[in-house]
């Protein structure tokens, strides 16, 4: 599970795949998927520039969250995406896709702050998002997204020069 460009500067990491991302096998094609690639031509960027995944890459049973032995499961998978893309920033949507880098922190506390961490050896920007599903259910944090996707967008451009 994953789709994008190999050459990718920023990875998104969701959460697993939904019922359409399970039938189709690509990320994010959903509803939330709609709401995912509005923002990134909000902020300027296109889907075939980025690199699109999950933490976890399959659907769990009726749609329940991931569980922390699945997501321990899938880290390997996640990081070895990782290493061969080697993205500038990785963008993990919502709690889930963030814990592996930023474990005991809240999306609603640091959304839109970029962390440097190390991973591998390496310095790498994290740029937590709320997941775009959140916005589908509150429609207050549509703005907050779109402001945040900027930003990735800017420190992108930033991280460039
Ligand atoms: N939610 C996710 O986290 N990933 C998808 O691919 C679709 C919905």
């Amino acid at each position: 599970m994953g789709e994008g460009s190999a050459n990718a500067e920023v990875m998104f990491v969701g959460e697993a795949p939904g019922k359409k991302e399970d039938l189709t096998g690509l990320p994010f094609v959903g509803a939330s998927g709609k709401l995912l690639d509005s923002l990134l031509q909000k902020a300027g960027m296109e889907r075939k520039d980025v690199f699109i995944t999950s933490i976890v890459k399959y659907r769990p049973p009726h749609n329940r969250d991931p569980s922390s032995a699945e997501k321990a499961a899938f880290l390997p998978y996640l990081l070895r995406q990782i290493d061969i893309i080697q993205p500038k920033i990785i963008a993990p949507l919502g709690n889930h896709g963030m814990e592996s880098f930023l474990p005991g922190v809240k999306i609603s506390d640091i959304h839109g702050q970029p962390q440097s961490i190390e991973l591998d050896g390496k310095q790498v920007t994290i740029m937590p998002l709320y997941h775009p599903a959140a916005a589908l259910y509150n429609a207050r944090l549509r703005q907050t997204l779109v402001d945040d996707f900027m930003k990735v967008h800017r420190l992108l451009l930033h991280l460039a020069n």
